[in-house]
């Protein structure tokens, strides 16, 4: 189900007033195993409702607005979908009944512009809003669009939040019937596009089920979603083989996860030497309950001084070498393996920037990962800002730990 967002008010196209209500109907609609495929915000301006609802009707199935029911001259979502849908507007009369018992309610009259907002386009529902005045809208199959679902809502958060709760949700399980269920492939140390390219067969030979590629900085995720497990687990083995390597695991888990539980299974340990991480990796991998079993811990080695201290690297060396450099990986790496008799040892250095430092250029990185096989290391260049790089960093040292100890 491709489902779209659309929040209508011209404030929320200012710093005054955020979006938040279609960050909250996300979040309730990823209770629900849906998510939006699109969200937009636009100002009260019938040409561009008109114009974003239009090209809605052809790319959604279900349209959710909220906003612009309001009794005022700048509400007009009905209008606009009811002109768009070419049907007219009606009177509901239950509406108009909650309407003049919320007045009566507080004794007062309500002005004639109120009895607007009891008007429906003709085939929909009326949404009861038990908080406000204005009703919202449940309008299924509009004309000349068979399967499509529009839902109109409050702007007003509370009113919102209410109708959407009690009744669209209800609406929504009926629909969605049977639960979607998801695949999730974690893929690291392959750039986005790379996997992308990599996978676009596979996905088109699973063209039934719909796909996503999330990037983030440490790891890139592929995730399926269908309504059929079957077809989700005949994907899985069939991406394994495209994948091969590059994955790190299906299901919920991440390249920390991963790397802890091949040492678990292998019943090896790892410490580590962070310079330009400052800490990140030791922090990443004690965030895991468990950690303990096999992170023996590490030292964050920032200056030359601490290198020389606190892992016993040679002064003189560490000067020649800089601090920057593939050399003081290694040394880093074989040190923190040594002193904490750990069966691996990653050390990480390099120049996160603003500056070039130690002759090392913004974005220089060095990983080295030292083994019961000897060293290994990898150079890299990070552009970006200091935290892409610390990050990217880290995992990149993660992701050649894990390499090195794939079981199978
Ligand atoms: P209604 O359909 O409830 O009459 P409206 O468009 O007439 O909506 P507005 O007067 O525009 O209502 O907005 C009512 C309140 O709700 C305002 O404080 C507005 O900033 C807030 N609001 C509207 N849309 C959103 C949104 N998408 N996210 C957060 N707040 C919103
Ligand atoms: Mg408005």
């Amino acid at each position: 189900m491709r489902i779209e967002c659309i929040a209508i008010g011209t404030e929320l196209l200012t710093t005054r007033r955020l979006d938040t209500n279609s960050v909250w109907l996300g979040e309730r609609l990823a209770s629900l195993g849906l998510a939006f495929h699109r969200k937009t915000a636009v100002g009260d301006s019938r040409e561009d409702l008109t114009m974003l609802l239009r090209e809605a009707l052809t790319r959604s199935d279900l349209i959710v607005t909220t906003g612009g029911l309001g009794p005022t001259f700048d509400d007009f979502t009905k209008e606009c979908f009811a002109e768009l849908l070419g049907v007219d507007l009606r009177e509901d009369v239950q509406s108009r009944e909650d309407m003049l018992a919320f007045y009566a309610a507080r004794q007062r009259v309500p002005p004639a512009s109120n009895f607007k907002q009891a008007l429906l386009p003709m085939g929909a529902e009326a949404l009861r809003n038990p908080v406000g005045t204005a009703p919202g809208v449940w309008w299924q199959d509009p004309p000349a669009h068979p399967g499509v679902r529009i839902v109109m809502l409050p702007g007003v958060p509370r009113e919102m939040k209410r109708m959407w709760e009690e009744q669209v949700e209800p609406r929504l399980r009926a629909l969605a019937g049977a639960a979607t269920h998801t695949l999730r492939m974690v893929v690291a140390g392959v750039p986005e596009s790379t996997l992308d390219e990599r996978t676009r067969e596979a996905r088109q030979r699973h063209g039934h089920l719909d796909w996503t590629i999330l990037a983030s900085l440490t790891q890139v995720e592929l995730l399926a979603r269908g309504a059929d497990p079957a077809a989700l687990a005949t994907a899985r083995t069939d991406f394994l083989p495209v994948l091969g390597e590059d994955l790190v695991g299906v299901g919920d888990g991440n390249l920390e996860d991963a790397v802890l539980a091949a040492l678990k299974a292998r019943g090896e340990t790892l410490a580590v030497a962070e310079s330009v991480t400052g800490g990140l990796l030791a922090s990443r991998l004690t965030a895991i309950p468990g950690a303990s079993e096999v992170f023996l811990g590490g030292a964050t080695v920032y200056s030359a001084k601490a290198k020389v201290a606190l892992l016993g690297l040679d002064a003189l060396r560490l000067a020649q070498e800089g601090t920057v450099s593939e050399a003081t990986s290694r040394a880093l790496a074989e040190a923190v393996r040594d002193r904490l008799g750990a069966t691996w040892g990653l050390g990480i250095t390099g120049n996160a920037g603003p500056s070039a430092e130690g002759g090392a250029p913004v974005g220089a990185l060095f990983i080295a990962l030292a083994g019961p096989g000897g060293t290994v290391a990898k150079a890299l260049t990070i552009p970006g800002d200091r935290l892409d790089a610390q990050l990217r960093g880290m995992a990149s040292a993660l992701d050649l730990l894990r390499r090195a100890t794939r079981i199978g």
